[in-house]
């Protein structure tokens, strides 16, 4: 059973990412040491490495992969630290603390929150951070960011990410409206002040949303 799922990640690697572009030995490192099947519902566990997002309960979901990896590329690792909204599951958050000295993960969900916070203290992975809130505030009390990332499409970017980003740090995220057109987009934030901003390409995210989650 470990045997197989190693062999699909080392597959994954291979034909996922290696093979779409994916050049950053320690991204590819990290991708092929994570095990995705330990962060999907039990029943999706034959397809964790399947080639798409899968459902984590709380109407949410577990990103492609490839979109993990280009994410954690583009981040421009080796890091410091990294700040990580929407935890999901935690796998992305568990590629980043392989990239990055700490991570601080935000996520609205409650429930999520902590069966990640659960998740990756079994996998003995103690330099993430998980927090249940609104990742929109950032985590003002451990910034400055050498980089942020967000797995839920914002209609504007928040400015606490902004200002919570290091000078050369970079905010990796997908923007624009829920079930329309959005894309991938870094900023770099070249001074205090200033911003270079280039896109990625188009990509389908859940949500950015605001505030906590009412009664069900
Ligand atoms: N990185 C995750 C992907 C989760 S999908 C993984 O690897 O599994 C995006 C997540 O963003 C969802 O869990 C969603 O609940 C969360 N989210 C949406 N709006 C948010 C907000 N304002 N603050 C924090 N998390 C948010």
């Amino acid at each position: 059973m470990a045997d197989d799922a190693a062999a699909e990640r080392a597959r994954m690697v291979e034909r996922q990412l290696a093979a779409r572009g994916i050049g950053n030995p320690a991204v590819l490192a990290a991708m092929g040491a994570i095990p995705r099947e330990e962060f999907v519902p039990p029943a999706l566990r034959h397809e964790a490495y399947a080639d798409g997002p899968l459902p984590i309960g709380c109407g949410q979901t577990i990103s492609q992969p490839y979109i993990v990896a280009l994410m954690a590329e583009t981040a421009g690792p080796p890091l410091g630290r990294v700040l990580d909204i929407g935890t999901g599951s935690g796998y992305a958050a568990a590629v980043m603390a392989r990239l990055a000295r700490e991570v601080f993960s935000v996520e609205r969900h409650p429930p999520l929150a902590e069966a990640a916070r659960e998740r990756l203290a079994r996998l003995g992975i103690l330099n993430v951070h998980v927090r249940a809130g609104d990742g929109m505030l950032g985590w003002p009390e451990e910034a400055p960011f050498d980089a942020i990332l967000c797995a839920a499409a914002a209609q504007e970017i928040p400015a606490a990410w902004r200002s919570q980003l290091a000078v050369g740090g970079r905010l990796v995220l997908p923007v624009g409206p829920a079930h329309g057109a959005q894309e991938l987009r870094v900023l770099t934030r070249t001074g205090p002040d200033s911003w270079a901003d280039r896109t990625l390409g188009a990509v389908a995210f859940v949500p950015l949303t605001a505030g906590l989650p009412g009664p069900a």
